[in-house]
């Protein structure tokens, strides 16, 4: 099975690229920030108690998102791809041994690579159609970077440690970063 982490800050292109390395390697895609935006549009308990959070940019309990993900570790294609998880040290922890339950394991962990700049415009160019608030507000979207540096950005060491952090660099077209994460994953050991 291929099970990729596709990780990187708010803005560096994961959910488009996540789209296209599905369709190609046959993946089943889980996003928490879709999954999450879901139960916002059902109204769900949940979905109203993660709106507010996801307002402010800052992160879903650990506990909510694990559990999101666990349900989803079914019918798996050939493989998963996961996108805007894990986003802390305990959900990387989590997603390791949910992924031996299932007698698999992360393949790899692709990063793109954005300066900072590159990323706000991109967000508040995004924010202009998708209707996400969580993209339209300045302070927002500086807080969700800062909260990527902080508790995002240490998974890096906890995948470089086990030899599965890829780093691929994240401007240019959106058919070349393509070409680079499906280079990237074609070279992987088996
Ligand atoms: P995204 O669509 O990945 O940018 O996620 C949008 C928002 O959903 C984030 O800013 C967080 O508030 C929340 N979220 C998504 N995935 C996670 C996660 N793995 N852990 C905690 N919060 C998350």
């Amino acid at each position: 099975m291929l099970n990729l982490v596709l990780f990187g800050p708010p803005g560096a292109g994961k959910g488009t690229q996540a789209i296209f390395l599905a369709e190609t390697f046959n993946l089943v895609h889980l996003s928490t920030g879709d999954l999450l935006r879901q139960e916002i549009a059902d109204k769900t308990e949940l979905g109203l108690m993660a709106q507010e959070i996801m307002s402010k940019g800052e992160l879903v309990p650990d506990s909510i998102v694990i559990s999101m993900i666990e349900v989803k570790l079914k019918n798996p294609n050939n493989g998963f791809i996961f996108d805007g998880f894990p986003r802390t040290t305990p959900q990387a922890q989590a997603l390791d041994s949910l992924l031996e339950k299932h007698g698999t394991k992360v393949s790899v962990m692709l990063c793109l690579e954005v300066a900072k700049e590159e990323l706000i415009s991109r967000l508040l160019n995004r924010g202009l159609s998708s209707g996400r608030s969580d993209d339209t507000d300045p302070a927002t979207i500086e807080n969700r970077i800062n909260v990527y540096n902080e508790k995002t950005a240490p998974i890096i060491s906890f995948y470089e440690s086990q030899g599965k952090y890829i780093s691929i660099h994240g401007v240019g077209t959106i058919e070349d970063i393509a070409v680079s994460l499906k280079r990237a994953i074609e070279n992987i050991p088996i």
